[in-house]
Order: C-alpha cells, then structure tokens, then sequence
C-alpha cells in the first residue's frame, strides 16, 4: 500500500517496538476507508483509537527481527520459521492473562514481554535492550585445506580475534575477542576456515524506561532447539518470580537466572 510522506514522517515518530504494529493498523483504516493511498488523516484516526484503547491492543508479548531472515547478506544463522517458533511458545503461555493479573490498572504496551531476534552481531533489532535478546552466531574454525597466508580473514575481522603465526597453519583465533559475525569465512578464499560453532547467542533483562539496562549475556552458542529450550526457562522463571507485572530485569535483580 502507497503511503503519502507525511503520513510517513507521522510513523516514523511512534517509538520503534510499536511502528510495525501501528503501521499494520493505519494500513487497514485505510482499507476501511477504501483508499489505496495512506494519508494522514488515517494516521491520526489511529493514533486517537489506539491512545483510547491501548488496554485491547496489548497481547502480552511482542517478538520483533532484523530483516536478516529476509535476506541480509550479513546473516550468519537463520531458521526459517524460528519466528513462527518463538511466537507459538509465547502465546502458549497466555502473557496477556499473565499480566492483568499482576498489574494494577490498565496493561500499556510497555508492560510486554520483548523478544528481539537479530541474525548477527551487528544486532539491528536491538536485542540488547529485549526481554530476551537473540543473536545470530557463527564461530571460524581451522579445517584441513592449506592456508596461503593471504591475511584476508585477519583483515576483515573487525574485533582483531584472528593472527597469522609465521607458517601455513591457518590463522590463530581468539574467542575471547570473537564475536562469532562469521565475516572471515566468508573472505577466505581456501576454504581454510570452516564454520565452527553455529546458531544464537541469548540476552536476558534488557530494557529502557526509568531505569535502562543492557541485558546479560547468558553463556554459550545455542542451537534453535536449545534457544527454545532457554526461553521456555527465561518463561518460567519470569512467571514464578514475577509479582507486579515488572519487566524481566527487575526480575532478575532480585532473582537471578542461574
Ligand atoms: S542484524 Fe545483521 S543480519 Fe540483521 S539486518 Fe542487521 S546486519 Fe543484517
Ligand atoms: S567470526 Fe567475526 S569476530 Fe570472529 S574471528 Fe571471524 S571475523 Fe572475527
Ligand atoms: S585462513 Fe584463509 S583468509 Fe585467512 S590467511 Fe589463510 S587463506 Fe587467507
């Protein structure tokens, strides 16, 4: 659907974790309009409908991602029907209910919980600041073909992880500096390097408002099943130690995820 650009502007100015959402509501008042162009007067019907009757459009949840999965190159773990996956959990645990029975007065959409998915560490979707942050992750490894030495993989490694000892054994890789981008397999023209570990890093309590915390990077790289698995926990624990509807990283100050 075409949309006039100031109505373009008027959306680009509601806060990041509600545009899609919002945008997916102005486009159907102009639908019942019958209008194929989305102007500002829709906008603004929808702002009113949304601000008088935020409490109906809270679903308890949100899950949000990069545009890796619809094709950045830079995408290092992608599964395609992950999102399909987390968001089926989530409703299965009916967060809506959930939290209308810990809030006082009406839910806002800030009481949801977040879940961000980004297929690299450049981290698009801001999962640093998600419930549960996730983080697509690929780790080098040295496979068997000879290395030319051509220092490519060190060049293109922005966090310096990756040295070249004098020989042709391939490049020495520091995981204390690696953030698992997947960047120098990709320049390696031998096919020295070889993918190594795969699948998603996991943040937990990030969040903004009065008091803005980065979430905690839970160890390990985790396949899709074990990510499920850990969100499953992060749900538990979020709904056992919950007691007013609070974001996950109160929660966690108090109780810590071990
Ligand atoms: S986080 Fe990475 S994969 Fe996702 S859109 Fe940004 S650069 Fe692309
Ligand atoms: S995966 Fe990324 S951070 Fe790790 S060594 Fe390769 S380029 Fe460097
Ligand atoms: S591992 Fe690949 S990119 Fe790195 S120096 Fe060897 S041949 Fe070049």
């Amino acid at each position: 659907m075409k949309w006039t650009s100031e109505a373009e502007g008027a959306v680009s100015k509601v806060p990041f974790f509600i545009r899609k959402r919002v945008k997916k509501r102005v486009e159907e008042e102009a639908e019942r309009q019958d209008s194929s162009l989305v102007t500002l007067v829709h906008v603004k019907t929808c702002q009113q409908r949304f601000l008088q009757n935020m409490d109906a459009e809270v679903k308890g949840f949100q899950v949000e991602a990069c545009f890796g999965p619809t094709g950045c190159p830079n995408a290092v773990a992608v599964s395609p029907d992950l999102i399909a996956k987390l968001e089926k959990k989530l409703e299965s645990r009916n967060l809506r209910d959930f939290l209308k029975g810990k809030v006082r007065g009406p839910l806002k959409l800030h009481h949801e919980f977040r879940v961000s998915l980004s297929t690299c560490p450049n981290a698009c979707s801001r999962p640093q600041i998600a419930d549960f942050g996730i983080i697509g992750a690929l780790r080098p490894a040295v496979g068997n073909d000879p290395c030319t030495g051509c220092g490519a993989c060190a060049e293109a490694c922005a966090e310096q992880a990756l040295t070249l000892p004098d020989g042709q054994g391939g490049p020495a890789i520091d995981f204390d500096r690696c953030l698992a981008c997947g960047q120098c397999l990709q320049v390696c023209p031998t096919g020295t390097l070889v993918e190594g570990e795969k699948g998603y890093r996991v943040q937990v309590g990030g969040k903004l408002g009065r008091h803005p915390q980065l979430g905690r990077e839970l160890p390990g790289i985790h396949s899709e099943e074990g990510l499920l698995a850990v969100l499953d926990r992060t749900l538990d624990h979020y709904q056992k130690y919950n007691e007013k509807g609070e974001r996950l990283g109160e929660v966690l100050k108090q109780h810590p995820l071990v």
